[in-house]
């Protein structure tokens, strides 16, 4: 496992939500992080087929360009009714025909979806968020870090918080949904604490844990 040994980093996003999670997280460990969108670096088109090469793909892009390590998250929602979809193509199903974002329509999508397969009852709704947090050296070198939270999708969405496909992705254990939680109760992590409660800050606690020297 290489260690982490500068406190700059290229948070390698374009995507608005997750970026401000990654500042938010990583902000309180002393990282100065600039993301790809803000360095104005192209967006890799993500073909591969698993939350690891695509986390890879963009981490390397980013790293590569910059010159300095950089740090991806690819996620997305695994619905068990749906055989893991939307999975890995979790953004795609948002995607509008002028190459926009409709995460409401999303949202109507796998609603529709469950509903096809009969899945109505809160038991038949079980899914799972996922994150692959990818960290890249310039050199080429890749490690990956990967956190889960079980929940259910509800319907209608609840919430404006978050991003994304939160409202409608209440978390075991939880009455609310992400929508409805602050970024602090979504991570539900800070450094040091011994459990998180995000696929993206369940990862991230694994990467400090694992890679950073504090
Ligand atoms: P990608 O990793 O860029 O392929 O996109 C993952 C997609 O999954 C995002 O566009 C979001 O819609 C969704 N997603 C990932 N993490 C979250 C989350 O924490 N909340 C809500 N939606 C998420």
């Amino acid at each position: 496992m290489r260690k982490l040994d500068t406190k700059t980093i290229v948070v390698a996003s374009h995507n608005a939500g997750k970026i401000r999670e990654i500042e938010d997280l990583i902000g309180p460990l002393g990282f100065s992080a600039k993301s790809a969108a803000e360095l104005k670096f192209a967006e890799p088109d993500e073909t591969g087929t698993t939350f690891e090469e695509n986390a890879a793909i963009k981490a390397l892009a980013s790293a590569k360009a910059a010159g300095m390590p950089a740090l991806s998250d690819d996620s997305g929602i695994v619905i068990d009714a749906l055989g893991g979809r939307p999975g890995v193509y979790t953004a795609n199903w948002a995607e509008t025909a002028d190459g926009t974002r409709d995460f409401a329509m999303a949202m109507q999508k796998v609603e529709t979806a469950l509903q096809d397969a009969g899945a109505t009852k809160p038991e038949q709704r079980t899914a799972r968020f996922v994150s692959v947090l990818c960290l890249a050296w310039p050199d080429g070198h890749t490690e990956f870090f990967r956190g889960e939270v079980e929940g259910l999708v509800v319907w209608p969405p609840r919430g404006t918080q978050g991003f994304g496909y939160d409202p409608v992705f209440q978390p075991l254990g939880h009455e609310r949904t992400f929508g409805e939680m602050s970024a602090e109760e979504k991570h539900g992590w800070r450094p040091g604490d011994p459990v998180a409660l995000s696929h993206r800050a369940r990862a991230f606690k694994i990467f400090v844990e694992t890679c950073l020297e504090l």
